[in-house]
């Protein structure tokens, strides 16, 4: 969907004050490109609505380093779920102490590489987790900093968030478990357990999940004076077609603010920071006409935008020269053999011609991250229009053969 920074102005799309379509006439598609000034003003938005709370940037949805910095000169800090997120936070200048490290399989050498990085938080989601905490701590004298990740069961709730609800049991340890790692403290002399993790799934419908879950929380923690922090996690929903009605983020700070009162509170927004500030610009190949639709074959593919076949996501896409002419239902798809590769479903779209050039919107979240050499195609570069509007710059270059055959070895 558009918005400020991603528009058309005299009938050409622009990110900012850049035409998209020179971006990609200069170095090519698919390509990613990314509004630096809209994430930087969905961050600032978030830390307006929520001004008591301190703003980790979830790194798995977007991981690019001039994304991430840009992020972190702005105030954010961390949310990495894997060594190699804090790996590249650190690179680009993240402090240690505004990290936190989530994930619900940590293996042990990446628990020992967050604590000798001194990462400011581990939101530890089982007992043995927090028994390898405890013993690497010792070896390092240190004393860890934890929050303990509830899985708060709000699914069985009179209000069911359905979007996670098979995989979730997977996340957070039990009401349960909590209470009795909370009465039993003294065993882990190497952790200081000071806060309460809920993060209860990504773009949600609802706040009173939200709501339920902090209450939960609260309700658990409240014989422990020492337990300060609740990180909330992330999960503030973005539209992703004009008609998916989601609830504003005024309302999310409308419900959590009063009842946050007197905690210091953590938040791990990714989606909504990045989503919208992100487009994937790629380029009409073929034109099918067949069984009363038209499909339309692009140079971009669930290789390099995994969504649509993953998720069944939708993402409205649009060409990147405005077209009055009459739409007819398109399917939007891949070079990649898979019935699956699919970029978009039954849209409605004008008569496009091969070489024309299309951009899939609010692509900036789950996208470049999740990319693969699926078929042997190479992950496309990442372009940032800078805070400036005016400038851009190539973020990550396009990858070459040599990068495709560079970590593989023939019988030798
Ligand atoms: C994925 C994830 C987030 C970010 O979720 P968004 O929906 O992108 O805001 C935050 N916290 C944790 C623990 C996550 O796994």
């Amino acid at each position: 969907m558009f918005n400020e920074h991603i528009r058309y102005t005299d009938g050409k799309l622009y990110c900012d004050s850049v035409m998209v379509d020179s971006i990609a006439a200069e170095i090519g598609t698919p390509v990613y490109i990314y509004s630096l000034s809209r994430a930087l003003r969905n961050l600032r938005r978030i830390q307006t609505l929520f001004p008591e709370a301190h703003v980790h940037f979830s790194t798995k949805s977007n991981a690019n380093l001039a994304v991430l910095s840009a992020l972190i000169g702005a105030g954010a800090g961390i949310d990495a779920v894997s060594a190699g997120e804090i790996h590249k936070a650190l690179l680009v200048g993240a402090q240690a102490s505004d990290i936190v490290f989530a994930g619900v399989g940590k293996t042990r050498e990446e628990l020992e590489y967050a604590i000798r990085q001194r990462v400011g938080w581990i939101n530890v989601e089982n007992v043995r987790e927090l028994d390898h905490i405890n013993s690497i701590a010792a070896v390092h004298g240190r004393t860890q900093r934890v929050a303990l990740r509830l899985n708060p069961d709000v699914t069985a709730s009179t209000h069911p968030y359905i979007a996670t609800g098979h995989s979730y049991a997977k996340f957070g340890l039990t009401a349960e478990v909590v209470r009795d790692i909370l009465a039993n403290q003294s065993k882990y002399p190497g952790i200081q357990i000071e806060g309460l993790h809920i993060h209860i799934g990504s773009q949600l419908h609802d706040t009173a999940a939200t709501q339920r879950a902090v209450e939960i929380a609260q309700e658990i923690i409240a014989p422990f004076p020492t337990i300060k922090t609740l990180n909330i996690g992330g999960g503030l929903p973005v539209a992703y077609s004009p008609d998916e009605v989601v609830p504003a983020w005024d309302d999310f700070a409308a419900v959590l603010r009063p009842l946050l009162n007197g905690y210091q509170v953590i938040l791990e927004p990714g989606r909504s920071i990045v989503a919208d500030a992100g487009l994937l610009v790629c380029e009409a190949l073929y034109v099918k006409k067949q069984a009363g639709t038209t499909i339309l074959i692009v140079d971009a593919s669930m290789a390099e935008l995994i969504r649509p076949a993953l998720y069944e996501a939708h993402h409205e896409i649009v060409p990147l020269v405005e077209n009055q002419g009459e739409q007819h239902i398109t399917q939007v798809v891949g070079p990649v053999c898979e019935s699956s590769d699919l970029l978009g479903k039954d849209l409605l779209l004008p008569d496009l011609q091969p070489g024309e050039r299309l951009a899939v919107l609010n692509a900036g979240a789950y996208g470049m991250v999740m990319a693969s050499n699926y078929n042997q195609r190479l992950r496309p570069p990442e372009v940032v229009v800078r805070e400036d509007g005016n400038t851009w710059m190539i973020a990550r270059r396009r990858e070459t053969w040599d990068d495709l055959t560079r970590t593989e070895m023939m019988t030798g």
